[in-house]
């Protein structure tokens, strides 16, 4: 008989419980024993589901209050010295201060860093570790999940993250050593954690290796090997069932020695990675299972169940039912919970969509069918008519989006004129000084701003009074940058909740959830919006502002519109058609947007694009393709605009120096780009590479509400100063200011344009000596 195993269920609860109790802890407002009352209800519900759903293999220690790697740290007692934690299991308290960092009683420990897991949105923990490290189990949750679920007479399969992919997504402290030489010694606390599960009575273990499907130098791959033997003869003595996971890329070169590893059923990616199912047929070792992710666990489309059924015939039919468990292609972590409350959105969009607790619905429809089931049931026969109607309905398909699309030339992808052209007239047109000073477009949203917005969202107050409002607003806004003395402003964004949601409502081809959150980290949780349909855009979406806040200053104010590359990246999108369409008809309709706000007579227009890199595949040997495409797709968003018309875009949150000349090719204008948190790391780049444009290398920090002192800022220009021509550098913050506080963004802000001033008189006096 065919099997289904789930390889993560979403934590955050329903209704983001997880959320409301884990800031509710922090703030002291609840006790440590509440909020495990609560994360513990929210495991039992999972469970529940799952079991309701016939599944074969349901996950435990998918759970996580704060984050699974960080999870696994503690486990394997990887806990960094500034914790000082002694010895046992690491208590809340510490938990959290290694997520959040601790400033108390005179003690202030930072954080531990986080970044993206893999190409998700989702933030992990990275850790640490230093020469010496040693390991020791340090956490019982693993074990203490399991029994929960046991003791409910629900059997379950804990997950594990890989000691290998452990290491890989680690980060080396201190002097220089090589952290794959800590192998033995975490693999030995692996194997001692594998006895105390079996102890626990635990007969099947998932281990999760992502890590094999980034590019691995073959001493891993050898590594792998290795500690693989071990970890599988320990699981085989213990008697507990090896089930090892891959996903979100093909395995590539690591494909023989994930099927060289002795394990009991073997997890591939197969929604990402559909062609490397003929390898893995030839490879999969006798007796072992294979388990088939069709369902896809990254987006939040309806499977197509014939489809998939094809592909399990097929492996059945080649290895046997036996050996055959069907899955999502990776943890539901990052689908929304259920589908259930949304009773907003359009009926035939909402009958296209599976999040979470209806894609376990597909996984027991696919099982029933194989295991002789009939096909003639009402939940096979809807999917196949829903699938049916989304190909053809006129809400996705747009003929006047497709034939704008079918008629694109090269020649509109790029702007009339050169940089040297545009900048020439740029400079006679606005006459800026030297470092111009601008900032990257939002000011602080206080909670007076955002209950603004809620109330005339809720329909509490009317258009009218919430338009009066805003108005004042930006006008303050003007005020206040006028009195700093910034040269280019903007108006604020205090009418925008999110910068791709505020768009994502203006256009058609998108639609919203009320409910549809994921976790991006820890406590944060994201809505991503839909795109389900060809893009394009009716009306103006911006213009009435912008405009509006020309009109209130005699100084240039910047045009702010989210690219189309950060829309995509942040959204579910499409998958009856390649991202780079998507990404294109999105341009299509920000190039509208740029033409307007120029007609409206706003002569500088950013178009932000921070989550480019995030788009970049797992795999190096498919960046040029994507990058290709995505710098395509900014530059049709720009290309129309006059020469005279100045073009900016804003990049953050990652490092950009491996991809320089692919910013560089984007064409904008000017750029301003996050740096200051590194120190300005990124200007090593312009050693080798000479950016051909106008650049902001961002000189204050916005992530944290310290206020940079002006020395320091003026210590920063004057480090790119010396790598990049002085004409082409302009001075502002890394990112928007509207996490931060009016009085700490006034004050930074005074400091780094009396830094540039200074700069400029000094530079200056120079020049004349
Ligand atoms: N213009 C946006 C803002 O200032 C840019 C935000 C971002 O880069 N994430 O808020
Ligand atoms: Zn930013």
């Amino acid at each position: 008989m065919v099997k289904t195993a789930n390889l993560g269920f979403p934590r955050i609860g329903a209704n983001r419980e997880l959320k409301k109790a884990v800031e509710a802890f922090w703030k002291g407002k609840i006790q440590q024993d509440s909020l495990q009352e609560t994360a513990k209800e929210i495991r039992i519900t999972n469970w529940q589901t799952q079991q309701a759903a016939n599944l074969d293999y349901i996950p435990a220690n998918d759970f996580s209050l704060y984050d699974q790697i960080l999870d696994t740290i503690c486990l394997v007692g990887a806990i960094p010295e500034r914790y000082q934690h002694k010895s046992g299991n690491v208590s809340l308290e510490t938990y959290f201060a290694m997520a959040r960092g601790l400033q108390k009683e005179g003690l202030d420990v930072p954080a531990m860093e986080m970044t993206k897991w893999f190409d998700t949105n989702y933030h992990y923990i990275v850790p640490e570790f230093t020469q010496n490290q040693k390991f020791a189990i340090s956490s019982d949750k693993i074990f203490k999940e399991f029994q929960e679920a046991r003791n409910l007479e629900i059997n379950v399969r804990p997950v594990l993250v890989g000691p290998l992919t452990l290491l890989c997504l680690g980060k080396e402290k201190g002097s220089n050593f090589d952290k794959f030489s800590l192998n033995d010694s975490l693999t030995k606390t692996y194997l001692e954690i594998f006895s105390r599960l079996a102890e626990a009575g635990v007969t099947d273990i998932q281990i999760d290796e992502p890590a094999l499907v980034t590019d691995l130098a073959p001493e891993i791959l050898a590594l792998y090997e290795a500690t693989y033997q071990k970890i599988s003869s320990k699981l085989a003595d213990l008697n507990i069932k090896l089930h090892l996971t891959s996903y979100f890329a093909d395995l590539g070169a690591s494909l023989e020695t994930f099927f060289k590893i002795k394990a009991d059923s073997y997890h591939l990616d197969l929604v990402r990675a559909p062609e490397q199912l003929e390898a893995t047929l030839e490879l999969l070792p006798e007796a072992a299972s294979l388990s088939l992710g069709v369902i896809d666990g990254r987006n939040i489309w309806i499977n197509d169940l014939e489809n998939s059924l094809v592909t399990i015939n097929k492996v059945i039919a080649k290895i046997g039912s036996e050996r055959v468990i069907i899955a999502p292609s990776c943890s539901l972590l990052h689908s929304p919970v259920s589908l259930e409350p949304e009773t907003n959105l359009d009926q035939d969009i909402k009958s296209w969509l599976a999040f979470a607790t209806e894609k376990l619905a597909e996984l027991n429809c696919l099982k029933e069918i194989s295991n002789g089931g009939s096909e003639n049931n009402e939940y096979y026969d809807n999917n196949r008519a829903a699938l049916k109607a989304r190909r053809s309905s006129n809400k996705v398909h747009n003929d006047a989006v497709k034939t704008r699309m079918a008629n694109l030339t090269a020649t509109d992808y790029e702007r009339t004129s050169p940089y040297e052209v545009r900048a020439a007239k740029q400079r006679k047109t606005y006459n800026f000084p030297l470092l111009p000073t601008t900032t990257i477009g939002s000011f602080p949203q206080t909670n007076e701003v955002r209950k603004y917005r809620a109330d005339f969202k809720r329909g509490d107050i009317n258009e009218n009074t919430y338009n009066e409002f805003i108005a004042a607003e930006t006008i303050s806004c003007l005020k206040r940058q006028e009195e700093i003395g910034i040269d280019v402003l903007v108006h604020g964004e205090f009418e925008r909740n999110d910068m791709v949601e505020y768009f994502g409502e203006n256009l058609d081809g998108f639609a919203f959830t009320k409910n549809g959150w994921v976790q991006s980290y820890g406590s944060r949780c994201v809505k991503p919006p839909i795109i389900f349909g060809d893009v394009s855009r009716n009306a103006p979406m911006t213009v009435e502002w912008s405009k509006f806040a020309q009109e209130n200053t005699n100084k240039e104010v910047k045009g702010m519109l989210t690219g189309p590359i950060t829309m995509l990246q942040w959204s579910f999108v499409r998958d009856d058609q390649p991202r780079e369409t998507t990404c294109k008809q999105i341009a299509l309709a920000i190039q509208d947007e740029v033409l307007d706000l120029e007609a409206a007579g706003i002569h500088i227009i950013q178009i932000d694009e921070p989550a480019i890199r995030e788009g970049l595949p797992i795999r190096h040997d498919k960046w040029y393709e994507y990058l290709e495409w995505a710098v395509a797709s900014y530059k049709l968003s720009q290309s129309k605009a006059q020469d005279a018309t100045q073009i900016h875009t804003h990049m953050c949150y990652s490092e950009f120096n491996d991809i320089i000349d692919s910013i560089a090719a984007m064409d904008a204008d000017v750029l301003s780009i996050e740096t200051s948190r590194s120190q300005m790391e990124l200007l090593d780049a312009f050693v080798d590479f000479k950016y051909p444009n106008e650049i902001g290398p961002g000189v204050y920090d916005i992530h944290s509400p310290r206020v940079p002192a002006k020395n320091e800022m003026k210590d920063l220009i004057l480090k790119a100063v010396e790598v990049l021509p002085i004409e082409r550098i302009w001075v502002n913050p890394d990112c928007g200011l509207k996490t931060r506080g009016w009085p700490e963004v006034e004050s930074a802000l005074k400091e780094m344009v009396n830094a540039t001033k200074e700069l400029r008189d000094e530079l200056q006096s120079k020049a004349s000596a």
